[in-house]
């Protein structure tokens, strides 16, 4: 009898499991990729579709000997139920930017800069149905009011304890993470809006947490041991750095994806609403980033995937271009430089197209090392070590050009999926990753 984990990532364009034994092989790979809907009160049917056929679909061998299960959800994205779990509106997805009528009601009730001020916020969800939507939740004999998380009903689904969320999903409610509670600023507020007798803010715990035992009836219906747990889960971009194997304060995880994602582990934690820099609890530690607008898509602009292959390995990495560009594809850059007006810079261009991607490349990874430098300088622990994931991490030219930027160690990861990630979070705790 082997013990094994699974992970579940519900991500933007779909779910996927992969299991691992304790030693965080992967014994198992599934995946339901979302259709296209037209209509939103759809996704809460699909989800649970979603979720139980990415356990189905895993070997009945390995599933009879499942330990522990944790779902990552894409941050933001919500859900208002009743208290069977039913959700009572259609959901509001991590996109969704209704907020935007309740921001200057959200800047009013919470502290300067924090991080619920953005039109995507869960607690501009949240403010969004007590206000917005008042006179139809308001009406319905419903009882309690359960606001969740994508992550948290899904895991209700399956342990049938409504009401629990992780830290990681709760943060963008407002959640305190350096106090663990909610603050008094967020509870008064909300009571103004409606009897808190009569809404149930999630019961608040570190990622990985076991929460409960699946019922028995999930069970036999899923060929799972009846002692098999569900944890408390995360979201789809920290289960990512999870899934990296960064664990030491220093170490960061760059994503070259469509736009430049940074994350640095660090001992402090760093926020500057301004610059879309907030940090997330890891255990003991905080982990900080931020996104540039800069990135592969500017890429795929002028460049096919093969051609960025071929014209990549014609590059010397050590002769610098001396083409100074800031890669955008259209106007606006928030991190690290704050500025809504600034233009993309593709100019002088290049005729030689090789010499004009090694100016991209050179210019991004320029804006990177400005990245790390930023947050830095704002308090986080020095950069060690940078592991990178997304399409651009395959570029070996890119990964030596990025080095003599930033200095430090490069590791390609053997994982980047966030449901690997959560996978280990099922393995062990967050507090024990570190
Ligand atoms: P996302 O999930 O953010 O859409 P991916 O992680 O799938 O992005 O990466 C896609 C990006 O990777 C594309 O924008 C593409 O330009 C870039 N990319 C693909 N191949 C390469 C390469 N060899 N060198 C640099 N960038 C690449």
């Amino acid at each position: 009898m082997v013990n094994f984990y699974i992970g579940i990532d519900f991500g933007t364009s779909g779910a996927r499991s992969i299991t691992i034994n304790p030693e965080g092989t992967v014994v198992a790979e599934t995946q339901f990729p979302f259709p296209t809907l037209t209509d939103s009160s759809e996704w809460v049917a699909l989800w649970k579709t979603a979720l139980f056929t990415v356990i189905q679909e895993i070997p009945v061998n390995v599933r009879r000997q499942i330990q522990r299960i944790a779902i990552n959800g894409t941050s933001a994205t919500v859900l208002l139920c009743d208290p069977q779990g039913i959700s009572v509106d259609s959901p509001i997805l991590y996109n969704d930017s209704r907020g935007a009528t309740v921001l200057e009601l959200l800047k009013k009730i919470s502290p300067p800069d924090h991080c619920v001020i953005s039109a995507t916020s869960s607690l501009a969800k949240l403010i969004w149905w007590l206000t917005v939507k008042t006179i139809d939740i308001k009406q319905q004999q419903l009882g309690c009011l359960y606001f969740l998380h994508q992550a948290d009903w899904l895991g209700f689904l399956l342990h049938g304890k409504l009401g629990i969320s992780d830290y990681h999903n709760s943060l963008k409610l407002g959640y305190d993470v350096e106090n663990f509670s909610y603050p008094h600023w967020l509870m008064n507020s909300l009571k103004s809006l409606i009897n808190l007798e009569r809404l149930k803010l999630p019961d608040v715990v570190a990622p990985g947490t076991p929460i409960a035992t699946i019922t028995p009836e999930i069970a036999e219906q899923l060929q799972l041991p009846k002692t098999c747990k569900v944890c408390a889960g995360t979201t789809d971009s920290i289960a990512a750095f999870l899934a990296s194997g960064a664990n030491v304060p220093g170490e960061a995880v760059t994503s070259l994806g469509s736009t430049l994602v940074l994350k640095l582990l660090s001992k402090t934690p760093v926020n500057n609403i301004k610059y879309g820099i907030y940090s997330h609890r890891l255990g003991d530690l905080w982990l900080t980033g931020g996104a540039s607008n800069t990135g592969g898509a500017v890429l795929r602009q002028f460049f096919s995937d093969f051609e960025l292959e071929t014209f990549s390995r014609q590059i010397n990495p050590n002769n610098n271009s001396h083409l100074d560009y800031y890669p955008l594809i259209k106007k606006g850059e928030r991190f690290p430089i704050n500025n809504p007006e600034l233009l993309p810079c593709l100019e002088p261009r290049s005729d030689n197209r090789v010499e004009f991607l090694q100016g991209l490349l050179e210019s991004m990874a320029k804006i990177e090392a400005q990245g790390y430098q930023l947050l830095q300088q704002f308090g986080a622990t020095p950069l060690t070590q940078v592991y990178t994931a997304g399409g651009g991490a395959q570029n070996s030219t890119w990964t030596a050009i990025r080095q003599g930027y930033l200095n430090v160690p490069m590791v390609q990861p053997i994982h980047t999926e966030s449901a690997y990630g959560s996978a280990l979070l099922a393995l062990k705790k967050v507090k024990d990753v570190n």
